[in-house]
């Protein structure tokens, strides 16, 4: 059946500027009943082809914005984004939103926005990025019940607001978004259709029965929990079942042109499990609860997570949130920003940039999955609870934050001479070499202490049974793991350039949060290793964050 158009040619209107919030007013060309899609025309002479949920009525828009003002602003280099499903953009038909005119004319259009922000809110906004940082470092079991109610909004605040402000022209620290997002920008019932299913998707390989099936650390009860590791093969399919559906048509940049509902979506799914988590620990045994999360009080039990580890039958859910969904997710975000950067900078390869920036992140990713096995003697998996905090971590924080770099250079290039793009692998390769020896070399000194590959490193008893390392790179500096991660974390950002320093987001946060697990840490070895970690500490006097704590 052949639709009717809704708008008529010659008809003015407001236009959705692609992948953003902001409406634009613009003149309908035609209707190609076909793609039923609109060629419309903005002031600049800028061509594209519109959807009709992307374009309203210019009295209907003004009616319903209310508050509504406009202002000049020329979106230099933004061009097209295609906002149309994935599963019907082959190259060579999509035609959605694709600019017709070269964009580079630094085109002048009028944007409306919906909800302006007064300065005021805006001073709370920065008020609010700069609580970020500091309370990231108290995301930690010692945190407080007023702090945990705090953070339960203060997380996805931050994470609109980071992506918000990576997504304008000028993403400075100080240029705030000038508007809230419309509904429409924030919610898309097929978006978090795709979300579930990627949540379920995974879920489904993560049951598949391959790979072998390790114990746990013991728990309290002295029960060790079955885990099966076939994260890597979970990985390697999703990349086929992704690279299949790429040949088959399928537009990966359909997340970045989406890229704000797919985080919101992510944000709902996660509220939603630690919901389920917190009611379903109302009926497990008290020794199924992690210590930390059963404190009595249901903001702060809800958000450190009360049980340890929720399982429905064999499906552990923490073990599975921890690595699959998120941390996947996250290779498939950045191989998105990859596809949106050509298309939108029209480009016929990615950038050095960005192909170091998914390299260097694909990496990690992998050899987690590789290391699979590791994550069961974390922290995160020992002793932590699964609530909200783990849970929007492993699901929001980590695909959508961490992937700050590669959604930055969509639409901010950044040129790389042959000698800089030489010193960042570099730099990533000396990072991982310490990250991935110092991490290797601890587990396996943990699991078989007499292991002959570790008998030329000196060690400590301890009163415990325990010895410490106090050579190899243990010996070298106190945290090596923690200072190859660092190092890797640079290494992700020096390709953004030094514009902005929106895309050096991560090593900032993540200097935080080390530097309060290392006085963490620090603080339990002392009162576990007493006078033997005081030795420790005089053969290895170096620390990674001398004099900060
Ligand atoms: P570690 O893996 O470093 O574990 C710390 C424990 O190691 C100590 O409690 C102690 O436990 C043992 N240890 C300390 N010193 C010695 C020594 N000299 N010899 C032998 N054992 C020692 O800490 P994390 O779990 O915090 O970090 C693991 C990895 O995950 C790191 O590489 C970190 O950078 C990374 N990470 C990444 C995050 C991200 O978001 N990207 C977030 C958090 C961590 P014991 O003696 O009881 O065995």
């Amino acid at each position: 059946m052949i639709k009717l158009s809704m708008f008529q040619s010659g008809e003015m209107v407001m236009g959705r500027w692609p992948g953003s919030s902001l409406y634009y007013e613009v003149k309908v060309l035609n209707f190609n009943s076909n793609t039923q899609l609109y060629t419309v025309i903005y002031k600049d002479g800028t061509e594209l082809e519109l959807k009709e949920v992307d374009i309203k009525r210019v009295s209907g828009f003004r009616q319903s914005g209310g508050r509504s003002r406009s202002r000049s602003r020329s979106p230099s280099r933004r061009r097209s984004r295609s906002r149309s499903p994935g599963r019907v953009t082959r190259r060579s038909t999509s035609r959605t939103m694709e600019t017709r005119k070269d964009a580079r004319k630094e085109p002048k259009v009028k944007e409306v926005q919906e909800v302006r922000l007064s300065p005021v809110v805006r001073a709370l906004w920065c008020f609010l990025l700069c609580c970020l940082l500091a309370l990231s470092v108290l995301a930690e079991p010692s945190l407080l019940p007023p702090g945990a109610f705090f953070m339960i909004f203060l997380l996805p605040t931050i994470t609109v607001i980071l992506l918000l402000m990576c997504s304008q022209k000028d993403p400075s620290l100080m240029n705030f978004p000038p508007a809230l997002p419309s509904l429409d920008a924030v919610w898309d019932v097929q978006v978090f259709g795709l979300v579930v299913l990627w949540f379920f998707f995974q879920a489904l390989l993560y049951l598949l029965p391959v790979g072998k099936v390790v114990e746990g650390l013991p728990l309290r009860s002295g029960k060790r929990l079955k885990y099966r590791i076939n994260g890597f093969y979970a990985f390697i399919l999703t990349a086929l079942v992704l690279g299949v559906a790429h040949y088959q048509g399928v537009d990966l940049s359909y997340i970045h042109a989406n890229f704000l509902q797919f985080s919101v979506s992510a944000m709902i799914l996660s509220v939603l499990l630690s919901l389920y988590l917190y009611v379903r620990s109302c009926w497990v045994p008290q020794e199924d609860l992690a210590p930390a999360g059963n404190s009595g009080n249901v903001i702060y039990d809800f958000f450190i997570g009360r049980e340890l580890n929720p399982r429905i039958k064999s499906f552990d859910l923490k073990y599975f949130c921890e690595l699959r969904p998120g941390l996947i997710g996250w290779v498939v975000i950045n191989m998105s920003m990859l596809v949106a950067e050509m298309k939108i900078q029209k480009l016929d390869a990615p950038s050095p940039a960005m192909m170091l920036v998914n390299g260097f992140q694909l990496l990690y990713v992998a050899d987690a999955l590789w290391n699979e096995e590791a994550i069961l003697t974390t922290i995160d998996i020992v002793h932590d609870g699964f609530g909200y905090m783990l849970a929007f971590g492993d699901l929001v924080w980590v695909p959508f934050t961490y992937s700050l770099q590669s959604f930055y250079l969509v639409n901010h290039p950044s040129a790389l001479s042959l000698t800089w793009l030489v010193t960042i692998i570099t730099l990533n390769l000396i990072g991982y070499f310490v990250f991935r020896k110092a991490n290797s070399q601890k587990n396996a000194f943990r699991r078989n202490p007499a292991d002959p590959k570790l008998s030329h490193l000196r060690t400590i008893p301890t009163a415990t049974g325990k010895s410490l390392l106090v050579s190899g790179l243990w010996g070298f500096v106190r945290h090596p793991n923690y200072l190859g991660d660092l190092i890797m974390a640079l290494a992700w950002s020096l390709p953004c350039g030094f514009s902005h320093i929106l895309p050096y987001f991560y090593i900032v946060y993540f200097t935080c949060l080390l530097i309060h697990r290392d006085a963490r840490d620090e603080k339990q070895c002392r009162r576990k290793y007493g006078s033997a970690w005081n030795e420790y500490c005089r053969q290895v006097r170096y620390r990674i964050f001398p004099g900060i704590y």
